[in-house]
């Protein structure tokens, strides 16, 4: 189970879609006496659970790294104090946009043991400071510090109606550099706002942008993980297999929730709306608020969300998370009013094609066995 903790919204950066945009400036802090508790009561519902599952906790903010160094000390030791000491398997990382990361930062991260993602769109120019100055230059230097001192990371880039026509070079620049990165389209978690509007894209112009980088992947050897492209890609060998995975139930493994600053809880298509709210990790134990009446909605609106995948020819082939997490501006109906899968359906189709096409790629297929195609969990 992954929970993206929004430690402070405060960010050195403005970038143009950011879905915290209105409260980048915010100085709050999640409170570490209610992390306390919420680690106590996490540890009682993984205890209480028939399997223990690990759980990875996703430092976010806005700019998680700008909090100070005594901050992200005592909620290491928060962890330590309550997960690892009950023996719950669990990571740690931080997604960062890697304007003010010091080598002092990066051996805190490294003796904290904290993993970091990293925001880099390459091309775009919407990633800007404060005073509307772009941070590409700053972060590329930064980036460089990473590659000299071996700290391994992965990186978000988000693809917009002003990059999309450089999916390429930006697949070429993580290529050459060697790192996974996932391309995420743009989204909004409301109605988008002005700002946004202007770097929208369909769902038609993603899948294209998503199947070009596919074919210059498949065109020559690369080493890199390209997410979403390589769960597209697994789904499609479990459906030339012939192989299924498991119906996603959130009530029995929730996949994301999202924890606010101030401890409320969503599941992550939900995020930010009413109906999404689950509860308040501040003030109740997780395990109770799997209990409500507020958390059976949540679950009754992703449930409706799959039957979109039920009746899909590459149900529980895929993981279903497109569907069932997806999030407000991510989700199309048709004239029936139901909920279409308008990406990962026809980018899975466009991956046994190819796998069908391709000579090798039937080879390799041959030797896969069945437990060989791991059940990714990332979207
Ligand atoms: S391709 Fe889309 S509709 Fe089909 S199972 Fe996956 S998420 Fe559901």
């Amino acid at each position: 189970m992954h929970i993206i903790m929004k430690l402070s919204k405060l960010c050195n950066l403005r970038c143009t879609y950011c879905y915290e945009y209105a409260e980048l400036a915010n100085k709050e802090r999640m409170p570490l006496a209610g992390i306390e508790y919420f680690f106590q009561n996490l540890v009682n519902y993984v205890k209480q659970r028939p399997d223990q599952i690990p759980i990875h906790l996703v430092l976010h903010g806005g700019e998680a790294l700008l909090l100070p160094e005594s901050y992200l000390r005592e909620f290491c030791e928060l962890e330590r104090r309550y997960l690892g000491e009950a023996g719950i398997e669990y990571t740690t990382s931080v997604q960062s946009n890697l304007v003010k990361v010091t080598d002092r930062t990066l051996d805190l991260l490294a003796e904290l043991n904290i993993s970091l993602g990293v925001s880099l769109d390459v091309f775009g120019e919407q990633r800007v400071d404060i005073k509307g100055r772009q941070s590409q230059d700053t972060v590329l230097k930064n980036l460089q510090r990473l590659i000299d001192r071996n700290i391994p990371f992965g990186a978000i880039a988000v693809l917009h109606a002003q990059n999309i026509d450089y999916v390429i070079p930006t697949y070429q620049f993580f290529n050459e550099l060697s790192i996974n990165y996932r391309i995420l389209p743009i989204f909004s978690h409301e109605d988008p706002p002005e700002r946004i509007r202007p770097l929208l894209i369909s769902p038609a112009a993603t899948v294209t942008a998503l199947q070009s980088v596919a074919k210059a992947q498949f065109a020559e050897p690369t080493y890199i993980n390209v997410m979403p492209l390589w769960v597209y890609f697994t789904a499609a060998i479990r459906h030339l297999q012939g192989r299924k995975i498991e119906a996603y139930q959130p009530a029995k493994e929730e996949w994301a929730l999202i924890m606010n600053t101030n401890g409320d809880i969503y599941s992550h298509g939900d995020a930010y709306q009413p109906e999404g709210l689950m509860g308040n990790v501040f003030s109740q134990p997780l395990a109770d608020i799997f209990t409500t009446k507020s958390y059976q909605d949540t679950l009754k609106l992703r449930h409706q969300r799959l039957e979109t995948c039920r009746s899909c020819e590459f149900d529980r082939q895929c993981n279903q998370l497109p569907i069932a997490e997806a999030i407000p501006s991510e989700r199309t109906y048709d004239k029936m009013g139901n909920l279409q899968c308008q990406v990962a359906r026809p980018m899975i189709q466009f991956m046994v094609e190819q796998i069908q096409q391709s000579a090798d790629a039937q080879l390799l297929l041959q030797h896969y066995s069945s437990e060989s195609v791991p059940a990714m969990i990332g979207r």
